[in-house]
């Protein structure tokens, strides 16, 4: 069907009076305060609510034991200690993630704090630091910012934590890894991050937007703990299910 010009005119002028519209559903209204995603589709998102794995925070079914580890744990010598994320990496998250770090969607930010607000610290532990999970220089030059270290921030402020964000340093360049299985993932990342100090004691909290199979966090942790952190653990905006 045609629009008449009378009709084009009228949608013309509603977009001039209604300009906040949600990004994602492109039907609701959402303003610049709402990081213009509406409250429908932010009702949509999946929070991880428990029982959760207590080592890699994967939701677990209730009949199982919470103090075994989990499938997604057996087998795997984690170098962090806990790891937590507030939201699946499903539907809307995964869009508003996509969006914010490689089409630089920045008006989403104001969403993406409200959504960190709704993040579980893990069971009260004085951490020396949060450390959000660097990117190689050469992948944060591309990008154009570091999204871990937004998140990060709104994190610090929220749970009151030092940032310390020059601790770790990423030194090899990892193309995308999603053709790659978890054990190659693994393998591949090992040695992939330094601290910058000899000496890195204390109990630190990682900090990214996404946790897939873990290698990055794991490597990072592997990192900290090589040169003394007693306690390393993961906190991430939104996780990816395994299954
Ligand atoms: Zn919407
Ligand atoms: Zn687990």
């Amino acid at each position: 069907m045609s629009h008449s010009p009378l009709t084009r005119w009228i949608d013309t002028a509603l977009a001039i009076a209604y300009p906040d519209q949600c990004q994602l559903c492109e039907e609701h209204p959402a303003t610049a305060v709402q990081g213009y995603v509406c409250r429908s589709c932010h009702k949509s998102l999946h929070p991880i609510k428990p029982p959760w794995c207590q080592q890699c925070g994967l939701p677990v079914s209730a009949n199982q034991n919470p103090n075994a580890p989990c499938l997604n744990c057996r087998n795997t010598d984690w170098q962090f200690n806990q790891a937590r994320a507030a939201f699946t990496a499903q539907g809307p998250m995964r869009e508003i993630i996509h969006r914010y770090k490689y089409d630089q969607h920045e008006f989403f930010e104001p969403f993406l704090k409200q959504c960190c607000l709704q993040a579980t610290l893990l069971p009260s532990t004085a951490y020396t630091a949060l450390i959000p999970i660097p990117l190689h220089p050469t992948k944060e030059r591309e990008r154009g910012f570091n999204q871990a270290d937004r998140l990060a921030a709104f994190f610090a402020e929220l749970f009151d934590i030092p940032i310390n964000a020059g601790l770790l340093k990423r030194v090899t360049f990892t193309e995308t890894q999603t053709h790659l299985s978890r054990s190659q993932r693994l393998r591949n990342l090992r040695g992939a991050f330094v601290c910058s100090n000899s000496q890195c004691e204390g109990s630190f909290l990682l900090v990214d937007d996404v946790m897939t199979t873990g290698a990055t966090a794991n490597a990072a942790a592997h990192a900290l703990k090589k040169t003394g952190a007693q306690q390393v653990d993961v906190l991430t905006l939104a996780r990816a299910l395994p299954f």
